[in-house]
């Protein structure tokens, strides 16, 4: 396995950032410190939502006791209070993902939304009869569904960039489907199935090498890699904050001022007008253009105190510890008989999906859960993974930045138990 850097510029180690320790960090969340079924919880189930710190739940809490109030509409301290501290949430997401001006950054609910909006936006306006959007295999059911109803409606087509064994794309299949009918590319920055890395920078030039713009979903890249949308040349870029140890309810959309603002409204309502009449509405320019109604307030400033949480770490030894578990994870579930592992992508995140011979997921999951260890068992809402292997569920680890060897043990420790009760 290659390391995470290797896709991304590194973060300058600052002096003042201290050394990274598993104990304390742990200690920042609360959730982890419980038992359940009587053992001690190992939450390995991140991918699918993680774990949040005491400093996210202050700071949406804190807005809530001290200084909540509807936001941009109010003349009075409050409301002018709850729009400063939403606007620096914006400012810290901005830079988080290092955009050049906050104007790029919308707030949405989620990744499921950011995409959303793009397809139903960009998408309605760009995308006509004849017409192709090129996503790939790895892609989740919210990188997939809302461009088959774009091209349903419009008489695209949706075509597929293939995988290999490993879980990697094709590229040069890739590069090959990119057509003079493609009109946007939409792809994973992570897979959550399989926990590949792709070489997204490498897939966006080859896009506008042929003049298409890309969408990148970084629901799963985010909480693990430094993402620099400047660096990488995307277009959109779409996160969820609830994968980064903030609040559920709220997520960004990360998009290029030019393409933002030749774009229509995706929904109508307060705070994305200029004007209206009923003759005629004149709409703001971006981001409230995309923010109509009132916004998740305090989960964006709580999103804003998740990434300054992250930030404060230093991200290279975060990534180490991560990798230091998934390979350790590996190597300790490879060894064991019967156990297939479905993505061993050259270049991964710390995601492991395994199969226990042909015991379901579910099962291995409950068996797991009785041993106090958290995992996902399912399709993990990207069923054509699932076919691409020829499996119908897979159980899936997923490790963050707080989780340890020794959880890693108890992981293998219940697979083993699972071989026992069902061998
Ligand atoms: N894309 C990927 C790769 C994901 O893992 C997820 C969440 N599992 C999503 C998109 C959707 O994110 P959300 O449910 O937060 O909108």
């Amino acid at each position: 396995m290659t390391t995470l850097e290797s896709s991304n510029k590194s973060r300058p180690a600052t002096g003042d950032r201290p050394p990274f320790d598993v104990v304390r960090i742990r200690a920042d969340f609360p959730a982890l410190d419980q038992t359940v079924h009587g053992k001690p919880l190992a939450y390995l189930d991140n991918a699918a939502s993680a774990q949040k710190p005491q400093a996210a739940l202050d700071a949406e809490a804190e807005c809530y006791r001290r200084f909540y109030s509807n936001v941009h509409r109010g003349v009075h301290y409050l409301s002018e209070k709850a729009t400063d501290a939403y606007e620096e949430a914006r400012r810290k997401v901005q830079r988080f993902v290092n955009a050049a001006r906050e104007e790029e950054m919308v707030f949405v609910r989620g990744t499921t939304e950011g995409i959303n909006l793009v397809a139903s936006t960009y998408g309605k306006q760009h995308v006509g009869a004849g017409d192709e959007v090129l996503i790939t295999t790895m892609e989740h059911h919210s990188n997939i569904v809302p461009w088959q109803l774009l091209c349903e409606e419009k008489g695209a087509r949706l075509v597929v960039a293939p995988i290999n064994e490993r879980g990697e794309v094709i590229v040069e299949e890739y590069e090959k489907l990119l057509s003079e009918r493609t009109r946007i590319v939409a792809v994973t920055h992570v897979s959550n199935a399989l926990g590949t890395i792709n070489p997204v920078a490498e897939m966006i030039g080859m896009a506008h090498a042929r003049g298409v713009p890309v969408l990148i979903d970084g629901a799963q890249a985010v909480p693990h890699l430094e993402v620099d949308v400047q660096e990488l040349g995307c277009d959109f870029y779409a996160f969820s904050s609830h994968k980064l140890f903030g609040p559920t309810g709220v997520g960004a959309l990360y998009g290029r001022l030019d393409l933002f603002a030749d774009m229509p409204p995706y929904q109508g309502g307060g705070e994305m007008i200029r004007s209206v009449t009923f003759e005629k509405t004149e709409f703001s320019p971006p981001p409230a253009r995309f923010e109509a109604g009132t916004p998740d307030i305090a989960g964006a400033i709580g999103m804003g105190a998740a990434i300054d949480y992250l930030q404060a770490l230093d991200m290279n030894a975060v990534a180490a510890h991560e990798h230091d578990l998934l390979d350790y994870a590996t190597r300790a579930l490879e060894a064991v008989p019967e156990v297939r592992i479905i993505g061993t992508a050259a270049n991964k995140a710390s995601v492991i999906s395994f199969v226990i011979g042909d015991v379901h997921a579910h099962d291995v999951g409950t068996i797991l859960d009785r041993e106090g260890v958290a995992v996902r068992a399912g399709h993990h809402c990207a069923q054509p993974v699932m076919d691409r292997f020829g499996v119908p569920a897979t159980t899936r680890a997923s490790f963050a930045l707080y989780n340890t060897r020794e959880e890693v043990d108890r992981l293998v420790a219940g697979v083993e138990r699972v071989k026992e009760l069902f061998g």
